[in-house]
């Protein structure tokens, strides 16, 4: 099969590699249907994260199952599956507290970007739709597999609630999708922070109400002046750097939360500031399969469209151009088709 491969830094190669087979009785092996290129992945890509030897890339994907192992149950051959992005048993202790993110049997997925993908844990992972759904709602499903599950824990972390005012820090796909989160979480009032006009217009659509370009301390003060001077009940970090996680902290109320999801880089916190804050703070690696089944019915239903944040479609061996494209933010976020 064909397949995406790290180099080093700005070095993607789309390569013949081995057909992924069955490893393990709880292993399946899936035809990519569709799969992306993540903001995460432009961590190495612009060597700011080690590589070490070339391995593959990709962690978001949708597909049709090819093979199961014989402990797999639960979905068969032909299916179209939805999974995450780290696979998970779905019965331990963690899995069953709903954090399958930090399943005693975890494994990131790290090989999507490729014809064919082995997805371990595959019973607890996938979740097969009744039917195989039309394409043009495949965006929205994969969508779901990474930035929608994790743009949902972000407003679940950050605690939005009805009628509550929120936060967006962050206008890639991930902050994108908390946008649409908070407003199916009911929040009134969306802020987005972002400074480009096309990444502005989309945040509207899924339900911002306000926008704010101002960055830094400036951006806080902005958010302080739309919230009466206190801050927003809920703010969602989706970015990951030391910039971005302050903005959050400063621009949440006393007694508000911020859900961070941007994998940090760099970032401290601050102990005696965050403690006379009174901001709580949860974040993490997504527990997408928690929320699985119900985005899977949002997007079938046509409720939510977070497959609008794709605003890139390239065939899978185009896979270097999607990541340029991205790092130099020509787009928010390339769609590859095998
Ligand atoms: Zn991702
Ligand atoms: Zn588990």
């Amino acid at each position: 099969m064909r397949g995406t491969v790290i180099h080093s830094p700005r070095d993607i190669r789309f390569e013949t590699l081995d057909d992924p087979g069955i490893l393990h009785p709880t292993d399946a092996v899936i035809r990519t249907a569709a799969t992306c290129v993540c903001g995460s992945d432009l961590w190495p890509y612009r060597g700011l994260e080690p590589i070490g030897d070339p391995h593959p890339m990709g962690h978001e994907y949708v597909g049709f199952v090819e093979e199961v192992g014989s402990e797999v149950t639960s979905v068969k051959p032909g299916q179209f599956v939805v999974g995450s992005f780290a696979t998970s048993d779905n019965t331990c202790a963690n899995c069953r507290n709903g954090f399958q993110s930090n399943c005693l049997h975890r494994e990131f997925m790290s090989t999507c970007q490729a014809d064919y993908v082995r997805i371990p844990n595959a019973q607890g992972t996938l979740v097969a739709t009744d039917e195989v759904p039309g394409e043009e709602l495949w965006p929205g499903l994969l969508a779901v597999s990474d930035v929608m599950g994790t743009g949902w824990w972000a407003a679940d972390a950050a605690e939005v609630e009805p009628g509550s005012t929120a936060v967006v820090v962050g206008d890639g796909a991930v902050g994108l999708c908390g946008v649409i989160a908070a407003k199916e979480m009911g929040a009134e009032r969306i802020i987005a922070m972002s400074r480009h006009a096309s990444r502005q217009e989309l945040a509207r659509e899924f339900g911002a109400t306000d926008i704010v370009t101002e960055r830094g301390e400036e951006g806080v003060a902005r958010i302080k002046e739309l919230t009466g001077g206190i801050g927003a009940d809920s703010v969602l970090e989706c970015v990951g750097t030391a910039e971005a996680m302050r903005q959050a902290l400063h621009s949440a109320r006393p007694g508000g939360n911020v859900g961070f999801v941007g994998v940090p880089h760099e970032v401290a916190i601050d102990g005696q500031e965050l403690f006379f804050s009174h901001v709580g703070l949860r974040g993490g690696p997504a527990p997408v399969r928690r929320y699985l089944p119900d985005l899977i019915d949002r997007v079938l239903s046509g409720r939510i469209e977070p497959g609008k944040v794709f605003d890139l479609t390239l065939p899978l061996e185009q896979v270097a151009e999607g990541y340029k494209a991205m790092d130099e933010r020509r787009a928010v976020k390339a769609l590859l088709k095998p």
